[in-house]
C-alpha cells in the first residue's frame, strides 16, 4: 500500500486535532505516514501521539534550518521526502502557511493541487465550497501526487493502531530557499478558548447583540466553543477582526456553529456555510439565515442564550 504523507500540525510538540482528522482521511487513500517539523528530540513524543491515528511512520524534521525562515524551506524538505518515498498523496491541515507550503511543493512535483477540501473521499474525490459558498465542488488531482489542504473539523478522527516507526530525515535546504527570514514573532494573547477555525464548536454574535457580546460569550463558554462575529459586529467595533467569520474573514467548518442576531447575508454564509449543524437565534422569522439552519429558534437572544447556557451548565 501507497504511503500518504501527513504533516502534522503541532504547537511546540502538541499535536493539534486537525493532525488526527487528516491521519484518520488519509487511511482512505493509503497508509499514513506523518510528517513531523520540529526538533528531532521531540519525535519520539509526537510519534506516541500520532501513531494512534495510525501513523504507521513518522519522518522527522529536523526543524533548525527551517524555522526561522518563511515557507520556501518546508517546500524544498517536502519535496524531497516525498521524491524519496513518492507517496499516493501530500496531505496538510489548512492553514495559511501551509497552503502557501503546498502550492510551492504543487510547483516543484508538478502535482496537481486542491485547496481548503472540506472532504476527502476514497480515490482522492475532495469535495470543495467555492465561490463565496455558491458552489460545492467535487474534485480530483489527476496530474502527480495529489497536494491536498484540508480544512479543520472535516472528519471525526478515529484512532487505528499504526506502527509509528520514527525515522530521521535530513532535508537539504538550499540558500535560495532562505531568502525570507523571520525577524520576530509575537505569541497572540490568549483567549482560553479554542482557535476559531479549528474549533469543534463556534458561538457567533452580529449586529442583533446591540453591542452586548455576553450572551454569546457565556453560551459559548458553556459548550467550550470558540467566539465568532458577523462582519457588522466587527466594523461596530464590538469584537476584533480576528473574530470575523465570513467573505473577509475566516473560514469555519465546525461540527456545530451557533448563529445570534446574525441575519445570514451571503458574505457572512460563505465564511461558516459547511458547518456539520447549524443553529441560528434570530428574532425575525424571516431572517434568511433560517434557509440554512438545522434548528432555529425565533426569540431575542438576550432571553434564549442565558436560558440556553443554563440549560447546558445542568447537565
Ligand atoms: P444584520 O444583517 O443587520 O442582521 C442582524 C440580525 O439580527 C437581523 O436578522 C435581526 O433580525 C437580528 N436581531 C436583531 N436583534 C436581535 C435580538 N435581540 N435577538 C435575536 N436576533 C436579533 N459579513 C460577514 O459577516 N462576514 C464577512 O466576512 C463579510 N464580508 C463582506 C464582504 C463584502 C465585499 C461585503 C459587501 C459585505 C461583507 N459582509 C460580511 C457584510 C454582509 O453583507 C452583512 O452586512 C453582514 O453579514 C450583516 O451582519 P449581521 O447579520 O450581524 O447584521
Amino acid at each position: 500500500m501507497s504511503e500518504v504523507l501527513v504533516v502534522i500540525d503541532h504547537a511546540e510538540g502538541e499535536v493539534k486535532k486537525p493532525t488526527y482528522e487528516l491521519l484518520t482521511i488519509a487511511r482512505r487513500l493509503g497508509e499514513p505516514s506523518a510528517v513531523f517539523f520540529g526538533p528531532p528530540d521531540q519525535g519520539d513524543a509526537v510519534a506516541e501521539k500520532v501513531r494512534k491515528y495510525g501513523a504507521a511512520k513518522v519522518y522527522v524534521v529536523d526543524d533548525a534550518q527551517i524555522k526561522g525562515f518563511l515557507v520556501a524551506p518546508k517546500a524544498e524538505a517536502l519535496q524531497q521526502l516525498a521524491e524519496k518515498t513518492s507517496p499516493a498523496a501530500v496531505l496538510l491541515p489548512s492553514t495559511f502557511e501551509n497552503k502557501e507550503v503546498a502550492g510551492r511543493l504543487a510547483i516543484k512535483l508538478g502535482s496537481g493541487l486542491i485547496t481548503d477540501a472540506v472532504d476527502v473521499a476514497d480515490g482522492g474525490v475532495t469535495t470543495q465550497s467555492v465561490f463565496a459558498g455558491n458552489y460545492t465542488v467535487q474534485a480530483k488531482v489527476t496530474t502527480g501526487t495529489p497536494i491536498i489542504t484540508v480544512k479543520p473539523n472535516s472528519a471525526a478522527p478515529e484512532e487505528s493502531e499504526g506502527a509509528g516507526a520514527v525515522e530521521a530525515f535530513a532535508a537539504t535546504i538550499s540558500d535560495a530557499a532562505k531568502t525570507a527570514q523571520i525577524v520576530a514573532t509575537q505569541p497572540r494573547q490568549s483567549t482560553g478558548r479554542p482557535e476559531l477555525t479549528e474549533a469543534a464548536i463556534v458561538v457567533s454574535g452580529g449586529r442583533g447583540t446591540g453591542g452586548d457580546f455576553a450572551p454569546v460569550e457565556g453560551f459559548a463558554d458553556s459548550l467550550g466553543a470558540a467566539v465568532g462575529a458577523s462582519r457588522a459586529a466587527v466594523d461596530s467595533g464590538w469584537m476584533p477582526h480576528a473574530f470575523q467569520v465570513g467573505q473577509t474573514g475566516k473560514t469555519v467548518s465546525p461540527q456545530l456553529y451557533v448563529a445570534n442576531g446574525i441575519s445570514g447575508a451571503i458574505q457572512h454564509r460563505a465564511g461558516m456555510q459547511t458547518s456539520k449543524t447549524i443553529v441560528a437565534v434570530n428574532k425575525d422569522p424571516e431572517a434568511p439565515i433560517f434557509e440554512l439552519v438545522d434548528f432555529g429558534v425565533v426569540g431575542d437572544l438576550h432571553a434564549v442564550l442565558p436560558a440556553a447556557t443554563e440549560k447546558v451548565k445542568e447537565r
